[in-house]
C-alpha cells in the first residue's frame, strides 16, 4: 500500500496507527483538525486522499465523500455503519467494509454483564463495600438475573451470540427483528411493543437505520414497565433518551444498563445518582483482542482492495 492516502477520521488504536504506516501509507489525522475546519482539510488533501478508515462515532458523510473524488473504499473500524453514507458510497462505486464477527463474542458478553450489573447492583454494591457503610450493616437485596425473561431486538450476530449466553442462565428468549427467524426455542414478536410486554430484560442489538432510530420510545418504555430493565448496546439514537432518563427517574422503568448514548461522549447527567443503572462509555468492543481482531481486518480490507483482490467483508 505504499504512499496509499488514508484518511483516519478517529484516533486510532496505535497497532492500526503503526501497521498503516509500516505498509506505506500517508495518513491524514483528520481528527486532529478543528471540527469546523475538516472540510477543509478533507479539501485541501483531496488529491492524495483514496481510503478512509472510520469508526462508530465518526464516518463518512456524503459532504467528506464529496470533498473527496479520488476516495476508493471506506473500511469502517466498527460493524455498525450508521455513520457511512451507503447510497452516496453505491452511487459513486466507492467500496465500505466493516469488522463483523470478530466483535461479537465481547458485544454480548457486554450485555449480559450490564444486565447483571443492574440486577445484582454491583457497582453499587462495590461502592458500598469500599466505603466501610458495610461495617454499619448489610447491603440491600437485590434481583435474581437467571431464569429471567430476556427480549432481544435484533437477532442477529450479536442478538443471537446475547440469546446463547441467555439461555446458559436458564433465561427464555424472545425476540423481534423485521422477520421470523428459525429458531423454534426462541418466541418471535412481531412489534417492539409486543416483545417489551413480554420481558424483564429487554436488550437492543439491532443496526441504526431511519426505521430503528427511537425504536426505544415512551410505548415501548411502559410496556417494558417498572420491574424492567433496558439494556442497550446498539447505538445511542436507537433509544429516546429523554423518554428514558424521564422514566428511570419517575420509577416507571426499573433500570438500565447503557453502553452507547444518543450524543456521545455526554451522557444525561439525571442518571449519575441512579443505584439501577449501569453507564460505561462505549466500551463492548473495547478489548485488546477484539480491537486488534479489527484493525487487522480493516488492515486485510484496505490491502485487498489496493492489490485488487477480493475484499474480506464487503458491504458495498
Ligand atoms: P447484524 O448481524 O447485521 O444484525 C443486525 C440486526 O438488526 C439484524 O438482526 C436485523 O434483523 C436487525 N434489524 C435491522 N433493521 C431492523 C429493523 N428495522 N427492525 C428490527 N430489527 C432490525 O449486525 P451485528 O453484528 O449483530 O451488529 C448489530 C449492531 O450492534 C450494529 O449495527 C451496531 O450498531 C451495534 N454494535 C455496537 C457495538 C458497541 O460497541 N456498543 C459494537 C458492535 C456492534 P432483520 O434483518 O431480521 O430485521
Amino acid at each position: 500500500m505504499d504512499k496509499i492516502g488514508v484518511l483516519v477520521t478517529h484516533k486510532p488504536l496505535p497497532y492500526l496507527e503503526q501497521e498503516l504506516t509500516r505498509r506505506g501509507c500517508r495518513l491524514f489525522r483528520l481528527w486532529e483538525s478543528p471540527e469546523s475546519r475538516r472540510l477543509e482539510f478533507c479539501r485541501q488533501n483531496a488529491a492524495d486522499i483514496q481510503a478512509i478508515v472510520g469508526n462508530s462515532n465518526y464516518g463518512a458523510d456524503a459532504a467528506t465523500i464529496d470533498a473527496l473524488p479520488k476516495l476508493e473504499i471506506v473500511a469502517s473500524f466498527s460493524v455498525g455503519l450508521d455513520k457511512v453514507d451507503l447510497p452516496k458510497c453505491k452511487e459513486r462505486g466507492i467500496r465500505v467494509t466493516n469488522t463483523p464477527d470478530v466483535l461479537t463474542d465481547d458485544v454480548a458478553d457486554l450485555a449480559i454483564g450490564l444486565a447483571i450489573s443492574v440486577m445484582r447492583r454491583i457497582p453499587s454494591a462495590d461502592k458500598y463495600a469500599r466505603s466501610g457503610a458495610w461495617k454499619k450493616g448489610e447491603y440491600t437485596l437485590t434481583t435474581r438475573f437467571s431464569g429471567k425473561r430476556v427480549g432481544i431486538l435484533g437477532l442477529g450476530r450479536i442478538g443471537l451470540a446475547i440469546a446463547k449466553r441467555a439461555e446458559a442462565f436458564d433465561c427464555p428468549i424472545s425476540y423481534y427483528s423485521r422477520s421470523e427467524k428459525p429458531h423454534p426455542n426462541y418466541t418471535y414478536y412481531s412489534t417492539p411493543i409486543d416483545l417489551a410486554s413480554n420481558c424483564d430484560i429487554l436488550v437492543v442489538a439491532c443496526a441504526l437505520t431511519e426505521e430503528t432510530r427511537h425504536i426505544i420510545n415512551r410505548a415501548v418504555i411502559d410496556a417494558l414497565g417498572p420491574k424492567g430493565v433496558l439494556i442497550n448496546i446498539g447505538r445511542g439514537p436507537h433509544v429516546d433518551e429523554p423518554e428514558l432518563v424521564a422514566a428511570l427517574v419517575e420509577g416507571r422503568l426499573g433500570g438500565a444498563g447503557l453502553d452507547v448514548f444518543e450524543n456521545e461522549p455526554h451522557v444525561p447527567e439525571e442518571l449519575f445518582a441512579l443505584d439501577n443503572v449501569v453507564l460505561v462509555p462505549h466500551v463492548a468492543s473495547a478489548t485488546i483482542e477484539t480491537r486488534t481482531a479489527m484493525a487487522d481486518l480493516v488492515l486485510g480490507n484496505l490491502e485487498a482492495h489496493f492489490l485488487k483482490k477480493p475484499l474480506l467483508t464487503p458491504v458495498v
